[in-house]
């Protein structure tokens, strides 16, 4: 590695002089150039309102580590633009919903003074400068050395708040060896593991007490939304809806990704997941919000057949877990396969709302243009329904996701369903709804019948009722389909699975 001479003198100030990384392990300068341009792009664009967390310290001490630690996926959002190395070196990140970004200002190892471009020292200053806390990465494995001592003293001249991270402290009582770092001076230690996410937290929450505070809330409108009339907080408060796109390969879910976010004065904001790898697109449209969950995750494609149709049913799965609203999406030219049950059973048994979108219908219906005769609607919808039974209670929208027909029709729809799957009823309404009902209507053998004794909604989203029954049997399925049917009937619930727990009552 070298001699170190960190610090050169200018003037009345010291600067740190900061090797980018790229610089030492691939020796390769247009690779560093690319680096430096990139960076500078950074550098003199609009500046971002969120305060920036410099990581400096020298090489191998874990600063990557620890910045991909910090700012997980997220950097590939930032990282989005051509030039291969910038999504490594500047990050955004979001902790207690504080937004912040994040530099990995490579190694701080200058061998030689007079070899160092005047490109990169000026780079190096760019991020200290714009620094609003710095933190300061040492090796617990390494004993304190003299540019570490130098480093330390150049950043508190610096004026910003440094905060000294003792890193790979993989086990507690490795901490009490490493108290000889507080010779730097640095008041605020934190002894860490990187690679293991040990103390990361307290790290953090020491960071942003330090750094202006910007509310991820804020920057994303901020950022989303600069024409679009201003949103009042109730509105804002009072919908959204989370969305998963789901179906197998080529039904034209990305088709439709792209076309909901590209709607007429949508307003589309990419919000990175902050504990999932995933980037959520949220449309705000006539005041309400629609997060579209993972649309990553939609756009991917498997390689092979195989591996696409294995990849939808996982991404599905996934993505219904973070989603109220699922959209599954059949190919109209295909019709209901095996594969689009498989996908809508999940949907149906994770208690998520669902919308059958039959995509594609320029190719079947009125305006097809194949010669063959075009495809009745409510007969292609009977076909469907009797192959997706379970999603009786789904609506079905016909749409061209290519040319946009009917696809907006599914912002009110989702909004419709993602209301009636929070609806609580009333215990009043719910006692008159069971003295009305005849169950001797359900068509239950005489010796599975029971009495239902009362029946309250005990949850919402998916309602969920309890059922208190005279008899310790399970509620046969007549029974069951029957009050399905009848709760449907008196209440709605559109879109929504309902589900019914029984529980036996003495007396
Ligand atoms: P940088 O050059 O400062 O960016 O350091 P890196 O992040 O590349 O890490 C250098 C080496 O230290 C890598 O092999 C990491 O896996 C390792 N490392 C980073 N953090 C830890 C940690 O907390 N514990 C241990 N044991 N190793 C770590
Ligand atoms: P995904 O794999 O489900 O994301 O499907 P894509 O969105 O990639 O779409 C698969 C193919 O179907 C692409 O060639 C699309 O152009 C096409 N496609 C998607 N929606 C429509 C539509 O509404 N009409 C027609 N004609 N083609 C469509």
């Amino acid at each position: 590695m070298g001699g170190y001479v960190p610090i050169i003198d200018v003037g009345e100030e010291f600067f740190a002089l900061t090797y980018l990384r790229q610089f030492h392990r691939i020796q390769n300068r247009d690779i560093l150039t690319s680096t430096i341009q990139s960076e500078e792009t950074v550098a003199t664009k609009p500046k971002k309102t969120a305060p920036l967390l410099a990581i400096v310290g020298r090489p191998n001490v874990g600063k990557s580590t620890l910045f991909n630690r910090i700012v997980g996926r997220r950097r590939a959002l930032v990282g989005d633009e051509p030039g291969i190395t910038r999504d490594r070196l500047y990050g955004e990140a979001e902790w207690n919903s504080h937004l912040f970004r994040v530099v990995d200002t490579g190694g701080i190892v200058p061998d030689d003074p007079d070899l160092i471009p005047s490109e990169i020292y000026r780079q190096a200053r760019v991020a200290l400068d714009e620094a609003a806390c710095i933190v300061m990465v040492v090796d617990s494995r390494t004993n304190i050395a003299s540019p570490d001592m130098e480093l330390a003293r150049l950043l508190a001249k610096s004026g910003k708040p440094v905060l000294l991270a003792v890193n790979k402290i993989d086990d507690p009582k490795l901490e009490h060896s490493a108290q000889e770092f507080r010779r730097l001076g640095i008041k605020s230690v934190h002894f860490i593991s990187a690679e293991h996410g040990l103390n990361i937290a307290e790290l953090l929450e020491d960071a942003i007490s330090r750094m202006p505070a910007i509310m991820a809330k804020t920057l994303a409108e901020e950022q989303a939304e600069p024409e679009k009339e201003p949103e009042t907080r109730a509105t804002r408060m009072t919908f959204e809806a989370k969305i998963a796109i789901i179906g197998r390969p080529n039904v034209g879910k990305s088709t439709l990704l792209n076309r909901l976010t590209g709607t007429d004065r949508a307003i589309v904001s990419p919000i990175a997941g902050t504990t999932r790898d995933a980037v959520d697109e949220v449309v705000v449209k006539d005041g309400k919000r629609y997060r579209i969950i993972d649309t990553a995750g939609i756009r991917r494609k498997g390689k092979t057949k195989l591996m696409a149709e294995k990849l939808s049913v996982v991404m599905a799965r996934k993505h219904l877990e973070e989603a109220d609203v699922a959209l599954l999406i059949i190919d109209a030219t295909e019709g209901v396969t095996a594969l689009d049950a498989t996908i809508g059973g999940y949907a149906h048994e994770s208690g998520r709302s669902v919308i059958i979108v039959v995509n594609k219908w320029d190719l079947v219906g009125g305006q097809r243009t194949d010669g063959k005769p075009p495809a009745d609607r409510l007969i292609y919808e009977e076909q469907v329904r009797h192959t997706l039974k379970f999603l009786d209670y789904a609506p079905m929208q016909f749409i061209s996701a290519e040319s946009g027909k009917n696809a907006v029709k599914l912002f009110p729809l989702i909004e419709h369903v993602a209301a009636e799957r929070v609806k609580r009823i009333p215990t009043g309404a719910m006692n008159k709804f069971i003295s009305q009902v005849d169950f001797e209507k359900a068509g239950v053998p005489y010796n599975k019948r029971l009495k239902i004794k009362f029946i309250t909604q005990a949850a919402t989203a998916p309602p969920t009722f309890m059922l208190f029954t005279d008899r310790n049997v399970k509620l046969h399925f007549s029974y069951e389909r029957f009050l399905h049917n009848q709760l449907r009937a008196a209440f709605g619930f559109e879109g929504t699975p309902i589900w019914i727990k029984t529980r036996h009552k003495n007396k």
